[in-house]
This record gives structure tokens, sequence and C-alpha cells, in this order.
């Protein structure tokens, strides 16, 4: 399988790891963001969450929050932002579901999720809810 992900996992490619248990791999990313920033990872390989088992999922939920919890120990950062790029629209580059970890200090010059994109006053809430009956 040609994906960056999965040769890490294979160790084909070396990686800084922050976690691993027997389903998921947490790394400190090449290119940080901002110190600290981790990518988790699934280590059974998937696109997107669309294509993660309910099981691998719990897994990596829960790999997720021991990354933090060993991040928050070693950097005690003020808070995180996490989240994970989506699809060529969201801004996945690499397809194998990957999880951002960003630590986040007080006054680090970051925004947050409302930051990525933002419609105000274009979108009508009350029209757009009607799809969702
Ligand atoms: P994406 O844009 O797909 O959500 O994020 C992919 C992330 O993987 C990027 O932040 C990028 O810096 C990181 N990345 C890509 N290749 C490697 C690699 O070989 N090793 C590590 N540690 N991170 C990588
Ligand atoms: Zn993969």
């Amino acid at each position: 399988m040609d994906c960056i992900f999965c040769k890490i996992l294979s160790k084909q490619i070396p990686n800084y790891t922050v976690y691993e248990d027997d389903h998921t791999l947490a790394f400190l990313d090449i290119f940080p963001c901002v110190k600290g920033h981790t990518v988790v990872i699934p280590k059974v390989h998937a696109e997107t969450l669309f294509d993660v088992s309910d099981s691998d999922l719990s897994a990596l939920t829960v790999g997720v929050k021991r990354s933090m919890e060993k991040i928050q120990t070693v950097l005690q950062p003020n808070g995180f932002t996490v989240g994970w790029n989506h699809g060529s629209a969201g801004g996945q580059a690499v397809p194998h579901i990957h999880v951002h970890i960003f630590p986040r200090w007080d006054k680090d010059g970051g925004g947050s999720m409302h930051s990525i994109i933002k419609k105000t006053g274009e979108i009508d809430v009350a029209a757009l809810a009607k799809q969702f009956i």
C-alpha cells in the first residue's frame, strides 16, 4: 500500500512517537503548526471517518484522549484544538485518517475552529434545517 502513514506503521518511515497502543499510533507532525502538533492514526488503513469501523473509531478516540493526556503532562499547554481534515475539500492531504492535536497556549496567536471558514449572514439556518427533517 502506497500510503505514507501505513509506511510509518510498518516502520519503513521513522516517527517520533507520542503514544501507542494496540489500535492507534500518535506521533509528532513533521511540519508542526505549533509545538507538540501531533497526529493520531488508526493502525488499520482507512481514508476517511466514513471508512472506519465503529470499534476502530472508539479505539481512535481513546488514543486521542491518551495522547492529549501525555501532551498535557509533557508540555502543559493551556488548552487544545483537535480535529481532522476530511476529504480534499476539507484540507486532507494524506489519505489515511488522522486526528490533529494542536496544543494551545494563552495568546499564542492562533484562532478557534470558527476561524477556518466563516459564512456569517449568507446562510438561512431555518430553511436549511428543513433538509434535516
Ligand atoms: P492533512 O493535511 O492530511 O490533514 O495532514 C497531514 C499531516 O501529515 C501534515 O500536517 C503533514 O505535516 C504530516 N505529515 C506528512 N508526511 C509526514 C511524515 O512523513 N511524517 C510525519 N511525522 N508527518 C507527516
Ligand atoms: Zn494508510
